[in-house]
């Protein structure tokens, strides 16, 4: 099975901007874009960026997880970038046409097809460095992609780092910059301490990992940071959230420090977990602070973890009513 993402559809759906107005969207070859070397992208990182999949179900159909999100997500991304306006009804309609177009190569669950939007500056102009591109490409590639937990699902060790992930005020829009002031810490990590990722805690505040969000389970209460816009506000985040109050748990979105994390994470039963829509929910067992190891509950993945992610494939999978929603069908 190759790496989550390495794989890709060989056409994509492309829409250009250029003197305020959109192109009509063009399916084109996934490797045919060009871009002048002084493109405003490539030095003043105006790019952004969704991940959502589309999911084939028994009957045959493919059906697409919690879109509008996505998309609303994006538009917000590319107004906080100062990119061009995105048309949602355009971006809907390019990311339904593409997946149609290669709905017989979604794979089966717990495979899925991934969909990458894809939004970036590309006005030739070194002159730039504090003024917005005014033109701009929109495309959506695709990536049939396997079971993420084909390895078996390890719990993650954690590394509490007391440093921001990127600018505060930058957190909620998913844009490549980033990631890329994420990786020293998260590199340093594994080397230092063979952490799988870094959980960001700028003074003491538990925020999130470098793509993905983090909620703590303890008993029936489920607790994450509430939103601000220092951290991605996660679809899958969402979505665990509103399965946990159907089940009946409390949800609790308020500030959660280090120290509160640590202790409550020692009890037993206690559970951690990582969310995203590439992993879903990913159970975390060790989290390392100051030198110090601490096991979460028992280390192994909790049933509480467990249950919902479950809960939550089910719905994507078309095995439970989707009740609130979520899947939009487009063949
Ligand atoms: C994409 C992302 C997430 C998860 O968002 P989902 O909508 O659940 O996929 C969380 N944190 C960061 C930094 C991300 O880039």
């Amino acid at each position: 099975m190759s790496a989550f993402g390495t794989v890709f559809a060989p056409e994509m759906s492309l829409a250009s901007y250029e003197q305020g107005q959109w192109s009509a969207a063009q399916i084109v070859k996934t490797d045919s874009i060009s871009l002048h070397p002084g493109a405003h992208v490539l030095h003043y990182s105006s790019t952004c960026f969704e991940g959502l999949k589309a999911f084939k179900h028994e009957d045959g159909s493919i059906n697409i997880f919690r879109m509008d999100q996505n998309i609303a997500r994006l538009i917000q991304s590319s107004e906080l970038l100062s990119l061009p306006p995105v048309n949602a009804e355009q971006l809907k309609q390019m990311i339904v046409d593409i997946v149609k177009r290669f709905a017989a190569d979604v794979p089966l669950p717990p495979g899925s097809m991934y969909i990458r939007p894809t939004h970036i500056g590309t006005e030739a102009s070194i002159g730039k460095a504090a003024a917005p591109s005014s033109a701009s490409m929109l495309y959506i590639l695709l990536s049939p992609v396997g079971d993420y937990f084909s390895g078996g699902s390890k719990p993650l060790r954690l590394l509490l780092a007391d440093e921001t992930r990127c600018a505060s005020h930058m957190g909620m829009v998913k844009s490549g910059g980033n990631y890329a002031s994420a990786l020293q810490p998260i590199l340093k990590a594994r080397k230092s301490v063979q952490a799988d990722q870094v959980l960001f805690c700028p003074a003491g505040d538990v925020q999130e990992t470098g793509a993905a969000n983090f909620i703590l389970i303890d008993g029936n209460e489920i607790i994450t940071k509430s939103l601000d816009s220092s951290f991605l506000h996660g679809i899958t985040r969402n979505s665990i959230l509103a399965i946990a109050r159907d089940r009946g748990m409390t949800v609790s979105e308020r500030a959660l420090s280090v120290d509160e994390l640590l202790q409550r994470s020692q009890k037993p039963g206690a559970e951690a977990a990582l969310s995203g829509t590439a992993a879903v929910l990913t159970p975390v067992g060790t989290l390392i602070h100051d030198g110090k190891e601490y096991t979460v509950g028992n280390g192994e993945a909790g049933p509480t973890t467990n249950a919902l992610r479950q809960a939550l494939n089910d719905i994507q999978w078309g095995k439970t009513a989707d009740k609130h929603g979520w899947l939009t069908k487009v063949c």
